[in-house]
């Protein structure tokens, strides 16, 4: 069987869904591959999807934990690395050299910057920015699918629910195609799904301390667990709640500082309170208009978004 074949079949035997391969030409000459590894030839991207059920969870407000652990801890810290190093060792295997990539989650690119699933006291720039690959466009380049709106890889399979990892070789591997637009129609529906306002209505653009502040939970009109009388020290403690607060850095910082609600996950990872909701509403609208191409049994949206009165929290 050819290595390509073989390729295939090895990461799809460690769980990844979908596999494709860019030939390193493809990308621009001042892509942070040839930096990574200057004789790369070929970029592999594994894509393992993220389990619609563990996405319902939050949906529902049923249970969170599940997200932070298996939908995004394992899958990012266990099986996407036991694959590329699947793949990478039968590479090598042939004589080739193969550098797996996955996402640096504590690294950001810009100093001041943050990284939403990581705890914030965690993370550093990264003193050169060539040195991190861009893993939504890197996908779109190897043929996984496009870019959404909001800037998040979108698969015809499982729309943003998925998390991709990279192998880099000097093999030369035939491409696949890139995959022709198709998905995204410019709704809208990813940025008026984040309660907390973090996504640009008009330029799908993600204000990563705003997301911070709110995939730490701060919403409590989505948050199960937070205490009526949160955040008592705050002037606009009801816009905090409510997930109408404009953040800084600044404040941002103080308002996760003062965000205890929920015990923290003691791993790499921050606890994610907001289930992704920018994804979900995205998946929902992808569903609806029929144009996933795996199908479900039942619907993913099932009645209407939950969400506690601002008066709960009134004191
Ligand atoms: S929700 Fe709509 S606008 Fe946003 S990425 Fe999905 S299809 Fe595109
Ligand atoms: S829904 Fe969550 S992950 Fe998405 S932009 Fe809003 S806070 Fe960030």
């Amino acid at each position: 069987m050819e290595l390509k074949n073989r390729i295939i079949e090895c990461a799809k035997a460690e769980a990844a869904d979908l596999v494709g391969f860019a030939s390193a030409e493809r990308f621009p000459k001042n892509d942070p591959i040839f930096k990574i590894f200057p004789e790369v030839k070929t970029v592999i991207c594994l894509c393992f999807r993220v389990l619609r059920g563990i996405y319902r969870g939050i949906e529902e407000g049923t249970t969170f934990y599940q997200f932070s652990t298996m939908a995004r801890q394992t899958l990012e810290e266990t099986v996407l690395p036991i694959a590329s190093l699947r793949v990478a060792n039968l590479i090598e295997a042939e004589g080739y050299t193969a550098l797996p990539q996955h996402r640096s989650n504590l690294l950001v690119k810009e100093e001041g910057d943050t990284n939403p699933e990581a705890p914030y006291k965690s993370i550093v720039a990264v003193g050169d920015k060539d040195l991190e690959m861009d893993f939504e466009r890197s996908a779109v380049l190897c043929g996984i699918g496009e870019l959404g709106f909001y800037g998040k890889l979108l698969t015809e399979e499982f729309g943003p629910m998925v998390r991709v990892c990279y192998i880099l070789t000097d093999a030369e591997i035939e491409q696949d195609k890139i995959k022709k637009p198709h998905l995204c129609d410019g709704c809208g529906e990813c940025a008026k799904g984040c309660f907390g306002h973090a996504i640009d209505e008009k330029t799908g653009k993600l204000d990563t301390w705003q997301c911070a502040v709110y995939y730490d939970g701060a919403a409590g009109i989505k948050n199960p667990f937070m205490n009526p009388k949160a955040f008592e020290e705050f002037e606009n403690r009801i816009d905090i709640i409510a997930g109408e607060a404009k953040v800084d850095r600044k404040l941002a910082i103080r308002i996760m500082d003062a965000n205890a609600f929920y015990p923290g996950i003691k791993n790499l990872f921050a606890a994610c309170m907001c289930g992704r909701a920018c994804d979900m509403a995205c998946y929902d609208h992808l569903e609806k208009k029929g144009v996933l191409t795996k199908k479900f049994r039942s619907p993913f949206r099932k009645r209407e978004p939950w969400q506690f009165p601002i008066e709960d929290f009134e004191i």
